[in-house]
């Protein structure tokens, strides 16, 4: 699940060599995982005092002949109730360490006080009980933005809002060696409250209270408990219960998920190997979320209710019981799981529309814009998003990374590999290395240099094309051309596709040219005259775009941290204090911004982005100048473009463009006459970052128009012959990995 404050672990390089001989599969493993510690709980819950009163007997696989520590949430009050044995508190305000040593990643919340306990068991005892009792409340808080997008996360909170519990909440012992868990818990709340944990439901009634016991004995990481005023919604599968929780009545919107639950874990079960889990359970959550667990997901209130959440965000936090929550992640060497898993979810929904090569694109320009400079990383420190930076290295550049392994391997292979790592893994901890290796051992060759590129090193390549010519060999035509990675460093290994359109031919010729070195030299051969050379144009390769493959859009202008917001002085001072909070609020992701008054300038400055704010700013004609290779008109009174003509009594709008000199940077422009719009236009529009222009109406900023200006030439394609020629080169679509069931 996305939480917050990832640290950053060293980890040890793998040491390559060209003739590894590879390790066999491991001789036995167990398909369900080690042998975890067992918790028996009874959990009673008062969500208006914010407490919870627990018992727990603990079982340990083995017995211990030492000591054993745990740590617990350190406001609450335990007593140990098995004869001979000692309970001591160790050491209060204990600072764990978010990594631990099994490569377990809990995410630290300085606001929950950590005590650590040791326990001393008479010899050949594995069964202890301790009871305890107390409060655990914070309240979710904003945490962390990612421009625009603010986060809320809570670490533990017990109210009669809703229940939230998890292993950072420390409200369960957490035994310090330990690798993985099982448990029962059997929960009481007031009437009304229903309780949600990882597992199968079986419920009962004492003395008038219903009680609601989850019991899972596939090793797990963490215990999550999680609790609201639901409506419970309910459809059997063949062998898993799907559920809706929602926070209010709504049997269309439970319909929606319950009637796709089914679908999409049938589909990976095709894809991946079997569904994990005996439910799987949409939860409505009191803040918004949009939270993986273990057999089920935590939405937010307005995000359960966004149409196209059915098939993004719900398909992902499905596919999450395969990655991340049944092959568990060793986060030493970094985390895998968000990068597959919206491989096979996002982009494979984006694929099933025909639209892969756009959504990699949108990856690229994540990446190009916002992961500059010393912002970089490389994957193998990635452990969870927290901003856009985070987002386009731990997720994007980690997606574009599967899917060049996918080109690589053949789709077949790939599969298989994937299949077999999930069975071989399944509630295992695994980190990068065992991907490694089970890819090389399907595929047959050593892969680990390969992984190693892409996880342990930090960058991307640059590609350029130079010297194309045409050469004419009696009937046959060849396209030359030398193409170059221009990045500092180690040349990187790529599988580049090269297209060649040619006269009287409907569909590009498509090769690979597999890249070793910092330059090669290609020669491809065509029947007829080659109209065009595209390098990439489908963005199969993880790369640092160049500017001009890109339509300028907001992101870039978001994306630059020393941007100056530039404010009307001509504007009446409502206008004039609005614009400057939208600053003020956009600045809080920028912190090298600057804001100041048109006035105070003689000139827009070229270093940096800029936002011109206000239809009345001194600068609008220079916005105007950066548009006229654009098919938009801004004037005086009003935007048209699009066939739509924007009033400037009535809307609000938003461009961007670029500079017409070097380095070309980017300059936004908002406008609006309607002051009591600029609060909605702050809040929405950095939503918006992927388009080049907006359109808003009234005070409550519904977005009217949205689009992305026409990309007019990219460096990496070559016109052979007419040089206005714009018809962008046809091939047939990839087939899609499976098919998703309309
Ligand atoms: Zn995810």
């Amino acid at each position: 699940m996305p939480r917050l404050n990832a640290g950053i672990a060293s980890f040890s390089s793998v040491v390559l060599s060209c003739s590894v001989i590879l390790a066999p599969a491991p001789a036995s493993f167990s398909s369900e995982g080690p042998s975890p510690i067992d918790h028996r709980m009874t959990v009673t819950l008062v969500p208006t005092a914010h407490t919870l009163r627990v018992r727990d007997t603990v079982t340990f696989p083995m017995t211990r002949d030492k000591a054993v520590t745990f740590l617990l949430h350190g406001q609450l009050h335990v007593s140990i109730e098995t004869p001979d044995v000692i309970l001591t508190k160790e050491e209060t305000n204990v600072r764990p360490s978010s990594i631990d040593p099994t490569g377990r990643y809990t995410p630290q919340d300085d606001r929950i006080p950590v005590t650590r306990y040791r326990v001393l068991l008479p010899p050949g005892t594995m069964i202890f009980t301790l009871s305890y009792e107390g409060q655990i409340n914070q309240p979710p808080i904003a945490a962390g933005d990612d421009y625009g997008r603010t986060a809320e996360d809570s670490a533990g909170v017990i109210s009669s809002d809703g229940v939230f519990l998890s292993g950072s909440s420390y409200w369960y012992p957490t035994f310090e060696d330990q690798d993985f868990l099982s448990f029962t818990l059997d929960v009481e709340g007031p009437d009304g409250f229903g309780f949600v944990s990882q597992g199968t439901r079986r419920e009962y009634s004492r003395d008038d209270h219903r009680h609601l016991v989850w019991h899972t004995d596939t090793p797990q990481d963490e215990i999550y408990l999680v609790g609201g005023k639901w409506v419970e919604y309910v459809r059997d599968e063949a062998d898993f219960t799907a559920y809706a929780f929602l926070r209010s009545p709504d049997q269309a919107l439970a319909e929606k998920y319950l009637s796709r639950t089914g679908p999409y874990v049938r589909m990976y079960e095709a894809l991946l190997g079997r569904y994990p889990y005996p439910k799987f359970a949409l939860i409505e959550n009191f803040w918004e979320t949009g939270y993986g667990m273990p057999s089920f997901t935590l939405l937010g209130s307005t995000v359960v209710r966004l149409p196209f959440i059915l098939t993004s965000s719900y398909p992902h936090e499905i596919l999450h019981n395969w990655w991340g929550n049944g092959v568990y992640v060793d986060y030493r060497e970094g985390n895998w799981c968000e990068g597959l898993t919206a491989y096979l979810a996002d982009h494979l929904m984006a694929e099933n529309r025909g639209e892969g090569p756009i959504y990699r694109r949108t990856m690229l320009k994540h990446y190009a814009d916002y992961v500059t400079g010393s912002q970089d990383f490389p994957i193998s420190a990635f452990r969870e998003r927290h901003n856009s930076v985070t987002r386009a290295v731990g997720y994007g550049k980690t997606l574009m990374f599967f899917h060049m392994l996918r080109l690589e391997l053949g789709d077949q292979q790939f599969i298989d590999a994937l299949r077999t790592f999930y069975q071989e893994n399944r509630f295992n901890r695994v980190s990068f290395s065992v991907l490694a290796d089970t890819f090389s051992r399907v595929a047959g060759s050593d892969l680990r240099p390969l992984f190693a590129q892409w996880v342990q090193q930090t960058g991307a390549p640059v590609l350029q094309v130079k010297n194309v010519r045409v050469e004419q060999q009696g009937k046959t035509y060849q396209v030359r051309a030398r193409l170059e990675q221009v990045q500092g460093g180690t040349p990187y290994h790529l599988r580049v596709p090269v297209f060649v359109t040619a006269e009287g031919e409907g569909q590009a010729q498509m090769q690979p040219i597999v890249m070793n070195d910092r330059e090669t030299d290609l020669a491809l051969t065509v029947a007829s005259r080659p109209i065009r050379l595209d390098i990439d144009p489908e963005f199969d390769v993880f790369r640092r775009l160049d500017r001009a493959e890109l339509p300028p859009t907001l992101s870039e202008a978001f994306g630059d941290t020393h941007a100056l917001f530039v404010l009307p002085t001509q504007e009446s001072p409502e206008l004039r204090e609005g614009y400057r909070r939208l600053a003020s609020a956009w600045k809080l992701t920028m912190p090298d911004a600057q804001i100041q008054l048109d006035q105070e300038l003689e000139a827009l400055p070229q270093d940096r982005a800029v936002w011109v704010l206000g239809w009345n700013n001194r600068f609008r004609r220079e916005v105007e100048r950066s548009l006229t290779s654009q098919p938009v008109q801004l004037t005086e009174k009003d935007l048209v473009l699009d066939s739509a003509r924007i009033a400037r009594q009535t809307g609000s709008v938003v461009i961007t463009s670029r500079a017409a000199t070097p380095p070309f940077n980017a300059i936004g422009f908002v406008a609006t006459e309607t002051a009591m719009a600029i609060p909605g236009l702050s809040r929405k529009v950095p939503h918006y970052d992927r388009y080049s222009y907006l359109a808003f109406t009234g005070e409550e900023t519904k977005n009217i128009l949205k689009g992305e200006w026409p990309i007019i030439s990219s460096p990496l394609s070559v016109r052979l012959s007419d040089p206005h020629d714009a018809r962008h080169p046809i091939h047939p679509p990839r087939k899609p990995l499976i098919a998703v069931e309309p």
